[in-house]
């Protein structure tokens, strides 16, 4: 008998392509798709690759062609398939923003009523303008939408935004997000338990890459008098770890920090008489 594998559908190329590839990898999961083909079986690991446009994989997943996807936010919302969200990716952040020109006369969301707005997100658009309880007309377009003002297609657009510098050479502005958005993976909502199994398994990974990448390994060396009050800043997976250096009164201490506090941590760690201070990037991080 052949094993199972778990069916995974990945964006052909675009923006998504490189992270979902990058994340698999860094789970350990082998794929060459070297001859650009659309379905790759990996050689260490049960899953099989799809390469598909991202606008159709929350559909192939709802009717299981492919088990699992990953796809941005934006795209699921848009596509309201029935697919659970199971893990947020942590690539692909951009958020749906409503936009006017510069210069003109719009300048918040209320302004918008009974007025023209061009988008690819006409499903997201509709409901959020339905609850702020804003009437406009929604110009659905495929792409290029930022140049529609400027052509007179319409007078405000919705769209993706991730630096915003396509707004400010288009002179547009930003005036509202509807939603944020990042690459997640979804799941077809009845999985065998061989396929359950599977991807549960990939998860574990997939969690163990993203908590490694959340967070920071910290090497430093501390005079033993400071060492309570270095500590203290210090929250590590259960405490630091602390060992005798070879030259009396001094300590190597290491320790976990999140990213988000990191520059916060190292600046107080200075202060508090902290020296030689590594920062280590985690490879991966079980819990
Ligand atoms: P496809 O040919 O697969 O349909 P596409 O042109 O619709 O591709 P891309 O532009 O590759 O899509 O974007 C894919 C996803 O990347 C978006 O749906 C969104 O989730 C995410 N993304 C991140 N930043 C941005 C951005 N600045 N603009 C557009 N999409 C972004
Ligand atoms: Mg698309």
């Amino acid at each position: 008998m052949t094993q199972e594998t778990l069916k995974i559908a990945v964006q052909k190329s675009g923006r998504l392509y490189e992270g979902s590839m990058q994340l698999l990898k860094e789970c350990g999961i082998e794929i060459s798709n070297g001859n650009n083909q659309l379905r790759v079986l990996s050689g260490n690991f049960p899953v099989e690759i799809f390469f598909l446009r991202d606008d159709d994989i929350p559909e192939y997943v709802q009717d299981a062609v492919a088990d699992i996807g990953f796809v941005g936010q934006n795209v699921v919302n848009e596509k309201n398939k029935q697919v659970q969200v199971i893990e947020k990716l942590g690539f692909g952040k951009c958020r749906l923003s409503l936009a006017v020109p510069k210069n003109g006369p719009l300048q918040s969301v209320n302004d918008l009523n009974g007025k023209k707005i061009a988008t690819s997100y006409p499903v997201i658009l509709a409901a959020f303008l339905k609850e702020k309880n804003i009437s406009s007309s929604i110009h659905e377009i495929s792409g290029s939408v930022e140049i529609a003002p400027r052509i007179g297609l319409a007078d405000a657009i919705c769209d993706l935004v991730s630096s915003g510098s396509t707004l400010f050479t288009n002179e547009l502005k930003e005036i509202e997000t509807i939603l944020s958005s990042e690459a997640v993976l979804v799941s077809n909502k009845e999985l065998s338990t061989s396929k359950k199994i599977i991807l549960e398994s990939l998860l574990f990974r997939i969690r163990a890459v993203r908590k490694a990448k959340n967070n920071k390994y910290v090497l430093l060396n501390a005079p033993n008098n400071k060492l309570e009050s270095i500590c203290k800043l210090l929250p590590g997976m259960k405490s630091p770890t602390i060992l005798p250096l070879a030259e009396p009164g001094w300590s190597s201490v290491h320790s976990v920090i999140s990213e988000s506090d990191f520059w916060n941590v190292i600046e107080q760690l200075k202060a508090a008489g902290a020296q030689g201070i590594l920062i280590i990037p985690i490879e991966k991080m079980v819990m």
